[in-house]
């Protein structure tokens, strides 16, 4: 989620701290004064620790597991719901499939009939399980469902008017623009975090204009002259400024996050 630039710059900020980070290394077995790692050439290391925090996640709710396990042979990822994999669609309450549903982001849980949807953290996708990403599905499913209750009026008014044997040539155009639905699209706002020792780290979007290092403040790691800031500073200088400039309006476009 974050720049290189800023990785690299986080990194060198822990190192300062002595904090030691390993990456590719799983945790094997949690003892009560170790921990039993394998490093990434898969050697086995028992490390004594004086506590350990675990914020690794955990697993998927019951919820989530009963519905995938309904599912064999489209659900296979332990990671959470697998979304437009192959869908079976009977018409006319099912989302229209007149596209490979592989290629397209309808939110469609695999392997039902195309009138199940998952978003947010209980899905796995090729998105970060973020409420930036949960709320944007969210008002996306919102949009779709009211185009599919448009669609359900028109081929009910179609029905009637065919019944009648009147034109229905409007509405049939109509029902064409409406079932060409739009994938998700997911916009990133961009993704702050404070690393420790009184600095954070920023990379912003800012709607398409250049931005410099805004409010005369700070020690600006790297502008992009087209969308990006990124930038670090002292944290609360930064959560300041940008509480005022950036997440005050941002707020209103897609909540906290
Ligand atoms: C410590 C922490 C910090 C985070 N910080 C950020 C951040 O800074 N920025 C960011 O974008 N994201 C952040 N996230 C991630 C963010 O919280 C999630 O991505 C987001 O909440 C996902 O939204 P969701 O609606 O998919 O799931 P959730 O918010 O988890 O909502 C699922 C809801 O379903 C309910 N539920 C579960 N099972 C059932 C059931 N059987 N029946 C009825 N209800 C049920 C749960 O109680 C819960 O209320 C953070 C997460 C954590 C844990």
């Amino acid at each position: 989620m974050f720049s290189r630039e800023l990785i690299d710059y986080t990194m060198s900020t822990f190192k300062e701290s002595k904090i030691d980070v390993l990456t590719g290394t799983m945790v094997k077995e949690i003892k009560e004064k170790s921990v039993v790692l394998q490093m990434p050439d898969k050697a086995i290391k028992e490390v004594p620790v004086g506590m350990v925090v675990w914020a690794g996640g955990n697993k998927a709710r019951a919820v989530s597991v009963d519905l995938m396990s309904r599912l064999p042979d489209a659900q296979r990822n332990k990671r959470g719901i697998t979304v437009d994999g192959k869908v079976v669609l009977p018409p006319p309450r099912a989302v229209s499939d007149s596209v490979d549903s592989s290629l397209k982001d309808l939110l469609r849980v695999a392997g039902t009939d195309g009138t199940t949807f998952a978003v947010g953290d209980c899905t796995s996708t090729q998105y970060a399980p973020t409420a930036q990403v949960a709320s944007q599905q969210g008002a996306y499913l919102a949009r779709m469902f009211k185009q599919l209750a448009k669609r359900d009026d028109l081929l009910e008014q179609i029905a009637a008017l065919e019944k009648e044997g009147t034109s229905t040539e409007s509405l049939q155009k109509q029902l064409t623009k409406i079932e060409n639905l739009r994938p998700f699209h997911y916009s990133h706002q961009g993704s702050l975090a404070y690393i420790g020792s009184e600095k954070a780290i920023a990379d912003l979007e800012f709607f398409h204009h250049k931005v410099g290092p805004p409010f005369g403040l700070g020690d600006p790691v790297l502008t992009n002259p087209t969308v990006f800031l990124r930038w670090r500073c002292d944290i609360s200088v930064l959560a300041e400024c940008l509480h005022e400039h950036a997440f005050l309006p941002a707020e209103s476009r897609f909540g906290r996050y």
